[in-house]
């Protein structure tokens, strides 16, 4: 499988944006986004390009793909899935990407960032429903329980998950339970579920043309 071996930290400097791709550094004075607010590059520190409408629309799209560390080929097969379905595309599209096991993994704290949830979800830590389940993109469905493996519980970085889990905050689809290290798919993710920080409208007139 491909990945993306671009500097994380350069990636949102390029879309100009916190992406939040490095976990816990993130929230931290070292982000790079507040040491160097700019492009990277020679030209970088010069200031920001005036976009055109297709420039703008491609920056949207990108800051989604890289916020999620997905693809182009994975990411426009699972935005044109989404727009088959009956109801609104854009929603449609954001739930699906907010289903993903590595973000659900994510979401429910048992990961600093999405990169790592996808490390964890392919090294085989999950299961969905008692299977074991080591494909990032599976989509969690409404009911489905997410449980750490018994076999990795005894793990040193499971073992001392426990305090930065029960801080976590969770969207409201997902129920965590902590007796057993299980959580739960009550619904579809809400409109307040889903992220705010980028125009979905833009990405659908994108891949429109
Ligand atoms: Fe982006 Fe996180 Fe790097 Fe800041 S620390 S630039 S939010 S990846």
């Amino acid at each position: 499988m491909g990945r993306n071996l671009d500097s994380k930290c350069k990636q949102c400097r390029r879309v100009g944006e916190k992406l939040f791709l490095k976990g816990e550094r993130c929230m931290s004075p070292k982000c790079a986004m507040v040491k160097r607010n700019y492009a990277p590059g020679f030209h970088g520190p010069k200031g920001k390009k005036r976009l055109s409408d297709y420039g703008l629309q491609l920056q949207e799209k990108q800051k989604a793909k890289k916020f999620y560390g997905m693809l182009e080929k994975q990411f426009h097969l699972t935005f044109v899935k989404a727009s088959k379905k009956k109801g609104d595309a854009g929603k449609n599209f954001l739930r699906a990407l907010e289903s993903r096991l590595d973000n659900v993994i994510f979401r429910l704290g048992w990961a600093s960032s999405r990169s790592q949830a996808r490390q964890l979800v392919t090294h085989g830590h999950f299961t969905v429903n008692g299977r074991k389940t080591d494909i990032p993109s599976f989509a969690v469905k409404v009911g489905q329980v997410l449980k750490i493996r018994k076999s990795s519980q005894s793990n040193r970085y499971f073992r001392n998950l426990g305090e930065k889990v029960k801080k976590a905050e969770r969207p409201s689809w997902l129920n965590f339970d902590a007796s057993d290290l299980s959580a739960k798919a009550l619904h579809e993710p809400k409109e307040t579920d889903l992220p705010q920080n980028f125009n979905v409208q833009m990405i659908i007139e994108y891949y429109s043309k």
